[in-house]
């Protein structure tokens, strides 16, 4: 699906860019009390790459200096439903062995990225791999997992922006929203 008309949808603003950048500096502070040194942050791309960008240089603020990776990792393709299984689409370059890793993902929903995440860089040896979500959609949980930070509780809504996406359209909104289909109202 190509999203070839956008004006067939409206967003509605569920998280917007203020109340997202206070948080991030809550996250950031309780990350740094965690006393997590040589830490790497992981961007489990694409969604979180907006939010890793900003709890970054949150957590410059509360005096940390992570180095950064990326990980690619699809369980999504380009529909609305989980396939289930996970495919590491691009790989970290960084040896994790003996690093604490800090996970950085948008949306914990099923737990299976997370929970595939977090097996993948423990049997690499990192020292711990602890895991920070912006969104939580608790009540979606397929594996037993839970993120160690959390920005906010997500509704059981389909949400873009703030580097999420729908069909790849929407990643540049500076908020979360909801999509709502115009010719639904
Ligand atoms: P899980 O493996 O926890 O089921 O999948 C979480 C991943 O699914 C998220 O990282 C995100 O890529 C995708 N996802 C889950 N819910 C949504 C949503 O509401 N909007 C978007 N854009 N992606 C979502
Ligand atoms: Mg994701």
């Amino acid at each position: 699906m190509k999203i070839e008309d956008k004006s067939a949808f409206r967003i509605d603003t569920l998280f917007d860019a203020d109340t997202i950048a206070a948080r991030n500096r809550e996250l950031a502070d309780k990350i740094a009390s965690a006393g997590l040194d040589n830490l790497l942050v992981v961007a489990v791309l694409k969604g979180s790459f907006v939010f890793t960008a900003d709890l970054l240089r949150a957590l410059y603020g509360a005096n940390l200096s992570p180095e950064v990776d990326f990980i690619s990792l699809s369980s999504y393709r380009s529909g609305l439903e989980s396939s289930g299984e996970v495919e590491i689409l691009r790989d970290v370059e960084t040896d994790v062995k003996g690093r604490n890793v800090l996970l950085v993902d948008d949306i914990l929903e099923s737990g299976r990225t997370l929970a595939f995440a977090k097996d993948l860089f423990s049997a690499r040896g990192a020292s711990k791999v602890a895991s920070c979500v912006l969104l939580d959609k608790a009540n979606k949980r397929v594996v037993d997992i839970d993120a160690d930070y959390f920005g906010f509780e997500c509704p059981d809504v389909f949400v873009v922006g703030y580097g999420m996406d729908m069909a790849h359209s929407f990643r540049e909104l500076p908020f979360v929203g909801v999509v709502v289909q115009e010719n639904e109202i």
